[in-house]
């Protein structure tokens, strides 16, 4: 009998940032590491985010043993509500993971599903043995795991990096992972975010410095804008608050609730009573009050983004406030997040950021801690995981420079399957790794074909021809009738108009071949083409009579 082998698809998170999602199957058992979301680019507008394709499971559901989360980032579960309308089968994570996984399964059955293993557990999952181990990120109880098959260990290091000094919890688990090398690790799976970046990830500490400087320097209000996950932060500000005689305000749903949970856990301490409500800060002297906020990206929902258009309900960013945007720009949200801190300035308000002064670092390893965790682990197969194409292939890069074979590395994206036994590594057959739309209460109904037509309309708008058509002579009634929208200024172009006017009863009366709709459309756009080199969708409606 041949040998059963070991097969690790990656189905998300390879050739782009975000909805990570991995299987790892071995005989008739399938384990899944991970199931995120991402979130949709400039090109994709209406669409609320992407989850991954788990087509390749459509068939195996039984087959599939559990799930195991790293940690609680939303590339990671984001897509858990999604998933177990899909897959009924048992979770596993830390503490704050499960938290977080908790919340988003708010009202549902599938929180019974819900194991928590406490950091540096070990579970069993049919001949899976999974080991958490704790790795230092920017949100707490964040996890690698060391995943014990038939074919040997493989070790999926979750998002990290190695700061010897981290404002909270513990540092990666050096430990451990040397246990893992001297038991030989078979393949490594590992976080490829920063891969081109040289050298080392700045240590959590240095942040603590620029808060200093910024609370000693601002006479009026503070507000710092953060992830929600991001708690070491939270304890950062609240730290520096406590110092300097100020009050902190939590402000927007997930920042309130995340904080809640890491207090309720011992992730954040509060030791002097800082956290006032809203409500309260708001009647302190400014000088004596800190409001800690999402919206670090420049979303336009959230309070930053609100501050920034104005229309935040119950304060303003004004004059005498300092804002510290206390995060770097995800890939894609570059454009949005200058956006918001130049509009916050021109409201009156001081911005900190990154690099005026140190107040953010990645929670992602530079390529020395990269190289550093490849020498220590000395993998025989190394796949670079987590990241854009340029990401993964500057990580398989740095594996090389230290002694590992290329032929032993698999540079490869979404739902390339890689095969394993004790002593070989093939790149095998391609499933489905797609983009998976989700729109509101649809998911997946729409496809690359919606998004293009959305794309041409936000470009050039539309164009509706209505016209009155005899049904026995085939002739127009009266005159056709334009509307249009995001197309051009109608008043301004009452000549443009006329002459497609022109040109459709032209068409209407040459009684050509094919379909009169279809071919009153092609006029109409050619003709716009023409005039104005703007393709606006047109449509023609046929009244017939
Ligand atoms: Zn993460
Ligand atoms: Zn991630």
């Amino acid at each position: 009998m041949a040998e059963k082998k070991l097969r690790i698809i990656p189905i998300g998170g390879l050739g782009e940032i975000g909805k990570n999602m991995t299987v790892v199957e071995y005989g008739k058992n399938i384990l899944i590491v991970d199931v995120g979301i991402m979130f949709p680019e400039f090109d994709m507008p209406g669409i609320d985010h992407i989850i991954p394709d788990w087509g390749y499971l459509d068939d195996k559901k039984e087959r599939v043993v559990g799930i195991v989360f790293t940690h609680g980032h939303e590339d990671h579960v984001g897509a858990v509500r999604y998933m177990m309308d899909y897959l009924d089968v048992p979770m596993y994570g830390t503490p704050f993971t499960m938290g977080v996984v908790e919340r988003k399964l708010k009202g549902s059955q599938a929180k019974s599903r819900i194991n928590v293993v406490k950091p540096g557990g070990k579970i069993s999952l049919g001949p899976f043995d999974v080991e958490f181990f704790n790795v230092c990120h920017s949100v707490p109880d964040a996890s690698g795991l060391g995943i014990t098959t038939p074919a040997g260990l493989v070790v999926h290091t979750g998002d990290f990096k190695l700061d010897n000094t981290p404002t909270l919890g513990i540092p990666t688990d050096m430990g451990k992972l040397s246990e893992f090398a001297s038991r030989g690790v078979l393949a490594l799976l590992s976080d490829s975010t920063n891969a081109d970046r040289p050298g080392y990830t700045p240590s959590e500490a240095i942040i603590d410095g620029a808060l200093r400087t910024v609370f000693s320097d601002a006479e009026g209000r503070i507000i710092v804008a953060s992830f929600s996950s991001l708690v070491s932060r939270v304890q950062q500000v609240i730290n520096a608050a406590a110092q300097f005689g100020r009050r902190v305000s939590l402000v927007g749903t997930s920042m309130v609730e995340n904080s809640k949970l890491a207090l309720k856990l011992g992730h954040l301490k509060d030791p002097e009573g800082v956290i006032i409500p809203l409500s309260e800060g708001l009647k302190l002297p400014k000088d004596k009050l800190v409001i800690m906020s999402t919206g670090s990206q420049g979303e336009r929902t959230s309070i930053l983004g609100r501050l920034s258009r104005g229309q935040n309900r119950d304060f303003d960013a004004m004059e005498g406030d300092t804002i510290v945007v206390s995060a770097h720009a995800i890939p894609g949200n570059e454009e949005q997040v200058s956006r918001t801190i130049n509009s916050l300035i021109q409201r009156g308000a001081r911005v900190i950021y990154d690099p005026i002064l140190p107040v953010h670092v990645s929670g992602h390893a530079h390529s020395e801690e990269q190289k550093q965790l490849l020498n220590i682990l000395r993998p025989k197969y190394f796949v670079p995981v987590h990241g854009e194409l340029r990401h993964l292939h500057a990580h398989a890069g740095l594996a090389q420079q230290v002694g590992i074979k290329p032929e032993n590395i698999a540079t490869v994206e979404n739902g390339r399957v890689l095969e394993f036994t004790k002593s070989s590594m093939t790149i095998g057959e391609r499933v489905p790794g797609r983009y998976i739309y989700v729109d509101g209460t649809g998911i997946g109904d729409i496809g690359p074909a919606v998004l293009r037509e959305r794309n041409r309309l936000g470009e050039d708008g539309f164009v509706i021809v209505n016209m009155l058509v005899d049904m026995d002579t085939g002739e127009l009634i009266e005159d056709p009738e334009l509307i249009s929208r995001g197309f051009v200024f109608v008043r301004d172009s009452k000549g443009l108009f006329n002459d497609a006017k022109k040109r459709i009863v032209r068409e209407v009366e040459s009684g050509g071949n094919g379909s009169l709709r279809k071919r009153v459309e092609q006029t109409v756009s050619d003709f716009f083409y023409g005039e104005m080199r703007r393709r606006p969708l047109v449509f023609a409606l046929i009244n017939q009579v």
